[in-house]
């Protein structure tokens, strides 16, 4: 089993315990602890996080500044030095026939006996600057095998994440004594079947040829090799989790005749767009069956998704039973319960809302009437989440602008009902990969195309130096009965900096003349609720002509009228946080204008960054370059979805890699669904230990 063993016992295994590995003992091994190594297969998956090219060999006369380059030779002269300070250094020079090198070594006298006069050793460094040859802490290899058996120096050298009580050198020793020990026998959480038909290479080459490649292209193919493994293992979560969602769980069918929806549409005044119709027949048909719909739509900015979740409400609400629609920001879940209301009116769909400034009076009349099951759409905040709030009747859980909340939240509103159906709306537009890696386990639809009748809109990049005229053509905007942002980055969150952001930019506005006959509202995080409300509300009814914002507005907010988006210090935003931004404008008759102003001190890079607003207005395209630009993990926080970090995959590359794991994910969940047959036992093991909580439902029994 997995622990105590008497010492010296030769047979080591994935699960033995690390103080066992010879060169380790209990002492290093709790250090190994505070990196996760508590076995030898954690030990031989701790991979690297990247690896200095030493791998090119020079002679001693050949080394020049500024390159990595490996020597071997032999040590000369070998001596333990004290400094003033008291510090125990080590010097040493090598010869390799063709000249002498000199070493010196900070802080690390004990070399004296590593390196003695004599000793053949292999040095991989960079020179020092100045006119002798020297090399500072190199690394260094005594050479006593092959040089193919190098770890430390003459080769792609890897570079583990360490702690204290953990060397690089005592690590990689380790790591390489525990691949030639278990390497081979290492469980493979890709059924072999499955690596066959792919031609994979095995595990154990994998794991060698990323710790220790003997090139570029071993180490690349080793990485492919155990990142399809990372997606496949997540795929399998994904596609055991739909499995269970869909075809094993139990909902309401709301197929009633629909007359509702009807009767909704009917005092609509737009008619619905294509992309509109066709998510909406993907969600009836879905909710017309007796398991649970879990769809996701992706729509852009302004493509119109509030009217499609209201018109799914209407078969929940058709049906008698309630629905419930989770919004991110109050401004939100206010603006939605006012415009829901509007467009539902003529039909008589109750719709109420909930947030964290209804009052206590409020809430109790509103839980009543749930309690009393009268059919309604509730829409709410985060406040719709509260443990006490109950929705005995929910039938349908909506949860708009996906990305701002995680999966715990979608649980927790889903779990007000019994299994009822959920919708996820996103403004957001999910690059592809992080589509099928995070939201795997949804149904998508995608919303394609905005409603007719929009003007265009355009956005500029800019600088400071142009403010002049940003505000002159702001004042010509405002002059013909348009509306205007202004918005100022969220220096940190909830911080004071952020509010005098906002205050100093609302009153450098208010000191243009071009500007002084309008009236100016300011909102940002720190108003109360009611104070934020009525801002929005001035600016709705056009009785505020220009509203100085930080983020506050960046989801949902929708006022036809506004034409002018202004951003100050743009490049502090990522390019879906802009996109999203814009999409504020352009939503009416008029033709729209999104001003992008590049702050002083950005630097070249940003500034291309924003460059690639002006040419596309495409959100997908965006997200891609976003996911490109600035790496996903700054867009979309692991832990927000709820699964594990990937360590070898890499979204933004694997794409084709993360399809090939799906679809073998996919077959493989068809062909065996609950995992039961034999030649599966060892991935499922592995998913139960790695994916517990999201898995606990698809695995059990
Ligand atoms: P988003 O997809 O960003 O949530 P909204 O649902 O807020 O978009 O819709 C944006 C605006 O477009 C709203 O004013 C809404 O009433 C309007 N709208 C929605 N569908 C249509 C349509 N088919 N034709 C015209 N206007 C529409
Ligand atoms: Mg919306």
């Amino acid at each position: 089993m997995t622990t105590s063993r008497p010492a010296g016992t030769p047979a080591l295994d994935h699960r033995t315990r690390v103080q066992f590995l010879p060169g380790v003992g209990p002492q290093r091994a709790l250090a190994f602890e505070r990196l996760g190594i508590v076995t030898l297969e954690h030990l031989v998956r701790h991979t690297p996080r990247a690896w200095l090219d030493a791998s090119r060999f020079a002679k001693v006369r050949e080394l020049r500044p500024g390159e990595l380059l490996t020597v071997v030779g032999e040590i000369k002269h070998s001596a333990a030095l004290r400094t003033r300070g008291g510090r125990g250094d080590f010097a040493a020079t090598l010869t390799d026939g063709t000249g002498t090198l000199g070493l010196y070594f900070f802080g690390q006298s004990w070399l004296a006996r590593t390196l003695p006069a004599g000793t053949r050793v292999v040095v991989s460094g960079e020179l020092s600057p100045g006119p002798e040859r020297q090399m500072m802490n190199p690394m260094f290899e005594v050479l006593e095998g092959e040089l193919e058996d190098l770890l430390h120096a003459g080769r792609l050298v890897p570079v583990h994440a360490l702690t204290r009580g953990v060397t690089a050198r005592g690590l990689r020793q380790a790591i390489r004594r525990a691949l030639d020990a278990i390497a081979d026998t290492l469980p493979d959480p890709v059924p072999a079947k499955l690596a066959a038909e792919r031609g994979l290479m095995s595990l154990g080459q994998a794991l060698r040829d990323i710790h220790f490649p003997a090139n570029d292209a071993a180490r690349e193919a080793a990485r492919q090799r155990l990142a399809f493994e990372e997606l496949f293992q997540m795929q399998m979560v994904m596609e055991l989790r739909r499995r269970v969602l869909k075809e094993e769980g139990h909902a309401l069918a709301l197929a009633g005749p629909g007359t509702l929806a009807a009767n909704v549409r009917a005092s609509l005044p737009f008619t619905l767009t294509e992309g509109q119709e066709s998510a909406l027949a993907d969600i009836v048909g879905d909710l017309a069956r007796p398991r649970p719909m879990h769809r996701l739509v992706v729509g852009d900015v302004g493509s119109g998704k509030t009217v499609v979740a209201l018109l799914a409400a209407c078969a929940a609400i058709e049906a008698g039973q309630q629905a419930a629609l989770l919004a991110p920001t109050e401004i939100l879940a206010r603006q939605h319960g006012a415009s829901l209301t509007r467009l539902a009116a003529a039909s008589g769909l109750p719709v109420a809302v909930l947030t964290g400034s209804s009052t206590a009076s409020e809430r109790k009349a509103l839980q009543a009437r749930l309690d009393a099951l009268e059919p309604m759409l509730v829409v709410g905040t985060h406040a719709l989440l509260e443990e006490k709030l109950r929705i005995p009747q929910l039938a349908l859980a909506i949860v708009d602008e996906q990305h701002r909340f995680g999966v715990r939240q979608r649980a927790a509103l889903v779990g007000k009902g019994v299994m009822p159906h959920m919708l996820v709306l996103t403004a957001t537009p999910i690059p592809r990969t992080l589509q099928l890696a995070w939201f795997g386990d949804l149904d998508l639809s995608i919303l394609k195309g905005r409603p007719a009748g929009r003007g265009r809109l355009v956005t500029r990049v800019t600088d400071e130096g142009k403010f002049p005229q940003v505000i002159d053509f702001m004042a010509k905007e405002l002059a013909a009965g348009r509306q205007a942002y202004v918005v100022v980055p969220n220096i940190e969150e909830g911080a004071r900096a952020d509010l005098k952001a906002a205050e100093t930019e609302i009153e450098r506005l208010r000191a243009q003349p071009l500007l002084a006959r309008y009236e100016l509202g300011l909102l940002h995080g720190r108003l109360k609720t009611d104070e934020k409300q009525s801002v929005m509300d001035a600016f709705r009814e056009g009785r505020v002509h220009v509203l100085v914002a930080t983020t506050v507005i960046e989801v949902g907010v929708d006022v036809p009228n506004a034409t002018v988006m202004v951003v100050e210090n743009a490049e502090r935003f990522g390019l879906t946080q802009l996109h999203q931004l814009r999409g504020r404008v352009g939503r009416g008759e008029h033709r729209s204008v999104c001003v992008l102003i590049a702050g002083g001190m950005s630097s070249a890079k940003s500034r291309e960054r924003l460059a690639v607003m002006a040419t596309t207005d495409d959100g997908f395209e965006l997200a891609e370059a976003d996911l490109r630009l600035r790496g996903f993990g700054e867009l979309w926080g692991t832990r927000q979805a709820g699964l594990p970090d990937l360590k070898l995959a890499d979204l933004a590359r694997d794409e084709a890699i993360l399809e090939a794991a799906r679809e073998a994910g996919r077959a493989l969940v068809a062909a065996d669904p609950h995992l039961l047959s034999g030649e599966h036992q060892a991935l499922r093991g592995m998913l139960r230990e790695r994916f517990r909580e999201p898995l606990e439902m698809a695995l059990a029994g």
